[in-house]
């Protein structure tokens, strides 16, 4: 606070002596220039509220026509921003605190301080609630920031996203020979092409994932799934991937393996992230996807014999932007995906565990109910509008 500027106080306060007392504290209060205005009662003080600036109140909490922490919040509700200082008696100390816990800045119990004291708690009272204001300006810039981030991003993943579905359809194209027969180089490429289409895809997709689950919005859609349907579907899809990695592949899906009820977009993300990493993190050897009943539900098992993930890293890989190892990387990736797979199998009702040793390979069992119904209901209403994904 400048010390050259006046500074507008206005007393509240209906017993005369107490006001006269007041005027000669402040008078009395050294280098401190406040310009002292009275009001006798809560209407008077919310009219000169409404017509003058005031920098800080000072507040009787027991006046002819409010009493207690309601003049305090009636006083509050009008003079948005100025604070207030609450006046108590001796007998009144209690009232005092629970004034602080209703957003006065302090109090002052009549006859208790100095005319210096006075004027110092004024001005720490200022003090603290331009500090009070300014965080939360500063709160409110950095959620409106965050805001225009999150729509940002997913404006940026939806327009991202379509152009990759027409490369999508013209490589399919190209590769099953629709365009004329390809030679062997071709063809190769082509993969080559696909994958990484597809591995840019994969990661625009994590980031639209995530920014939803930040922003508590995980709209989730049940439906019936043919898990064995869902197993073929992604063997298709990742048929590049798997023809370059080099490895076997075994998809298995048990002939008894009920219908499940769940969200279908969320469920394949799940497999789809399970199933990339274990070929980004499997240098030889083979990779299972194996689907079985279990437990009153059914068990989607994603098995490798890649390089393994240290004990003590086990649980932090499922937390967003943790990556254990930067090679070997097929193809990069942001240390999403698993986090995502995590927050899905939950809001499905489900469970996901790892059993990992380094230099062996690594397991992921995703369990899920045989209806999500009972989860979806449990989570948020928001949760359940909308269409997936
Ligand atoms: P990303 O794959 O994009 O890095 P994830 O969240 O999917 O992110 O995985 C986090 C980290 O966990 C990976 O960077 C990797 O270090 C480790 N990881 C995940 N799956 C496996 C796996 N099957 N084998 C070995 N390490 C893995």
């Amino acid at each position: 606070m400048t010390q050259s500027r006046t500074i507008p106080l206005l007393l509240v306060e209906d017993n005369p002596a107490d006001v006269r007392l007041i005027q000669e504290m402040i008078a009395k209060g050294g280098s401190a220039p406040f310009v002292l205005s009275v009001a006798s009662c809560v209407s008077d003080a919310l009219q000169q509220v409404l017509t003058d600036r005031f920098a800080v109140l000072l507040l009787d909490l027991g006046l002819p026509d409010s009493q207690g922490l309601d003049t305090l919040s009636r006083m509050r509700a009008h003079a948005l921003g100025i604070p207030i200082v609450v006046l108590t008696g001796l007998d009144d100390e209690e009232l005092a605190l629970q004034a602080l816990h209703e957003g006065a800045q302090d109090y002052i119990v009549k006859g208790q301080i100095s005319g210096p004291t006075l004027t110092r708690i004024l001005h720490y009272a200022m003090e603290r609630k331009q500090a009070e204001e300014t965080l939360r300006r500063s709160k409110e810039i950095a959620e409106a920031a965050d805001r225009s981030k999150s729509e940002f991003l997913a404006t940026m993943s939806h327009e991202l996203r379509s152009p990759l579905g027409v490369i999508f359809g013209y490589l399919e194209m190209l590769l099953e020979g629709e365009f004329g027969p390809l030679s062997a180089e071709q063809h190769d490429a082509l993969q080559r092409i696909d994958q990484n289409a597809r591995g840019l895809f994969a990661l625009i997709s994590d980031v639209l994932d995530f920014n939803q689950l930040e922003n508590g919005r995980l709209p989730i859609r049940i439906q019936p799934v043919r898990v064995s349907e869902m197993l073929a579907t992604i063997n298709y899809e990742t048929q590049s991937l798997q023809k370059l990695s080099g490895l076997t592949f075994n998809w298995r899906s048990d002939p008894e393996v009920p219908l499940l009820y769940t969200d279908p977009g969320k469920l394949q993300v799940i497999i789809k992230n399970l199933f990339t990493n274990a070929v980004k993190f499997t240098l030889t050897g083979q990779i299972t996807v194996h689907a079985s009943t279990c437990n009153g539900g059914v068990e989607i098992v994603v098995c490798d014999t890649g390089i393994g993930i240290p004990t003590e890293q086990q649980e932090r890989i499922f937390a967003a932007f943790h990556q254990v190892h930067n090679a070997p990387s097929r193809y990069g990736g942001v240390g999403l995906g698993l986090y995502i797979v995590r927050r899905f199998v939950e809001a499905l009702g489900g469970r996901v565990t790892l059993k990992s040793q380094v230099g062996n390979g690594s397991t992921f069992r995703v369990w899920l109910p045989l209806s999500s119904a009972d989860a979806v209901q449990a989570s948020a209403p928001a949760e359940q509008e909308g269409k997936s994904g």
